[in-house]
């Protein structure tokens, strides 16, 4: 059962104590996944477990236990998220290009990059994002990208530079790409998503 409390989901949760004790939640939360059928990520907090476990399913399924981000990339995109702790909203957020994270059941480090053609690592990267924040008890709603309301001659629109990463939608398909890319598609029925 997925918890559709905001208030419930605001707590931080403990680290597993052995891999083990993470393994069997991570089995659990894949089951769970899958038979929602649509979703690509969950934390364990989700189901009503507060512990530091969560699952990604985008290209394949990867368990993290008692993950954390140790480095990051000051670079940041604009990209379309929902949650399957509340299936009505989707909203865009903000998150880093790059990140790189450990987690007790892997050795070494894991990378995630959105600077990619592929749009399944955009998607992978947003979603170990947004699970590790679902353990540090931060909803997507944290991260929601607010622009600014424009001023006349205070706060106009800053300009797209050539080289910077946009998020494009067309229909259900979406895509990172730089502007410079993005600017000649934009005649054919894509959206600059931001
Ligand atoms: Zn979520």
């Amino acid at each position: 059962m997925i918890i559709t409390e905001e208030a419930k989901l605001k707590t931080l949760c403990e680290e597993v104590k052995t891999v083990k004790e993470g393994e069997e939640i991570g089995a659990k939360l894949l089951k769970e996944l899958t038979e929602t059928k649509t979703g690509i990520g969950l934390a364990a907090n989700q189901v009503g477990i507060n512990k530091r476990v969560c699952v990604i399913n985008v290209k394949e399924p990867l368990v993290l236990i008692n993950p954390k981000i140790v480095e990051k990339s000051k670079e940041k995109f604009v990209f379309a998220e929902g949650c399957l702790s509340f299936p009505d909203s989707k909203l865009k957020t903000m998150r880093h290009q790059d990140i790189v994270i450990e987690a007790d059941n892997h050795s070494g480090k894991l990378s995630f990059s959105a600077n990619s053609k592929e749009i399944n690592d955009a998607f992978e990267c947003v979603c170990v994002q947004h699970e590790i924040d679902h353990l540090d008890g931060i909803t997507m709603f944290d991260r929601e990208f607010k622009q600014e309301p424009i001023v006349k001659g205070v706060n106009a629109p800053k300009k797209i530079g050539r080289n910077e990463k946009v998020t494009i939608t067309k229909g259900t398909e979406s895509k990172v790409l730089k502007y410079k890319k993005v600017q000649p598609m934009l005649k054919d029925g894509w959206v600059l998503s931001v």
